[in-house]
């Protein structure tokens, strides 16, 4: 386990060569990073390809590691979810989002939804369904403005307990979507009993369209799926106008990708939509 998870990160990578327990440090540092406030939430549009108009913020982890600077989520949210600190984390990052909907609205972007992204092991902490309502009302979020983004994997490696959680999400207002379409193993039959309102096709496939015939077929089954299943699609890791296009022609309903912006701080997002994407 130690070894997969080495060649992904480089700061496990960096910690190898200074102790002999450096699993037991990443976690340490989490702890503390935890404590002393050294992550932040970066956020990237989604926008409307009918209208053109911004539909909502993802909300995307960063550490600011005192030492290692800005680490992204491939190096750290795997060590996060073995050690079981993603529950606290996860905890903080709808604490935050909360607080920073409030941002976006006195921003007067009050139809914007944001979504963040939620690990398997945060459904299966037995408070879930107690803390989550509490965290909302403690800010006063309107839980309709919320997205939760979840991949098969989430869902599926225990079904009972993902289903009695997302039902309590879902109750509350807030929308599913479900992440990384196409790389699970899982039949859609299975998924189709959680309560999910969104596909988001994986990048790996939207980045291949134009360039290969196989994922042209793919990306353009996908959202024949989606929409036959009720379901709005949105294709993720969109970096150019070719892919755009694509898309466009083929019925996608949202996209999000460098073409139109990186995950960024929350005000440079703010200041990015008030010059390029607001109406
Ligand atoms: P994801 O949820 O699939 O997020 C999309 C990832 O694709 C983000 O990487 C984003 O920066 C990147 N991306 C967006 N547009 C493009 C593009 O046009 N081209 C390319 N090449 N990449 C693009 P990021 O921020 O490094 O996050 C990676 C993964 O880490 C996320 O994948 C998600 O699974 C996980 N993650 C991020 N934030 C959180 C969080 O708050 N909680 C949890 N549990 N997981 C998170
Ligand atoms: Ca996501
Ligand atoms: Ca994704
Ligand atoms: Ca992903």
């Amino acid at each position: 386990m130690h070894r997969a998870k080495s060649s992904q990160s480089t700061l496990y990578r960096h910690e190898q060569g200074l102790g002999p327990a450096p699993r037991v440090n990443i976690e340490q540092e989490l702890r503390q990073g935890l404590r002393r406030n050294e992550f932040e939430l970066f956020y990237q549009p989604r926008v409307c390809l009918r209208t053109h108009r911004l539909l909502g913020l993802e909300a995307l982890i960063r550490w600011h590691h005192p030492e290692h600077g800005l680490l992204s989520p491939s190096e750290f949210i795997q060590a996060a979810e073995h050690s079981g600190l993603i529950v606290p984390l996860g905890y903080w990052i709808i604490d935050q989002v909360c607080h920073d909907l409030q941002v976006i609205q006195s921003h007067g972007l009050t139809e914007v939804t944001v979504a963040s992204n939620l690990s398997f092991r945060q459904l299966q902490d037995e408070q879930f369904c107690q803390v989550m309502p509490r965290l909302l009302s403690r800010s006063g979020t309107d839980a309709r403005m919320l997205e939760f983004e979840l991949t098969e994997t989430a869902v599926l490696t225990d079904p009972a307990r993902a289903m009695k959680a997302l039902r309590a999400v879902n109750d509350m207002g807030a929308t599913l979507s479900l992440d990384d379409f196409g790389t699970g193993y899982s039949s859609l039959t299975h998924i189709r009993q959680f309560p999910i309102s969104l596909l988001k096709i994986d990048r790996s496939f939207t980045q291949r369209v134009t360039l290969d015939r196989e994922a042209d077929s793919i990306v353009r089954s996908i959202i024949n799926l989606a929409h036959d299943l009720q379901l709005r699609v949105v294709a993720e890791g969109v970096e150019n106008p070719e892919q755009l296009d694509f898309l466009i022609s083929n019925g996608c309903d949202q996209v999000q990708g460098f073409l139109f912006s990186h995950p960024r701080p929350l005000w440079e997002t703010l200041q990015m939509i008030d010059h390029t994407l607001r109406h």
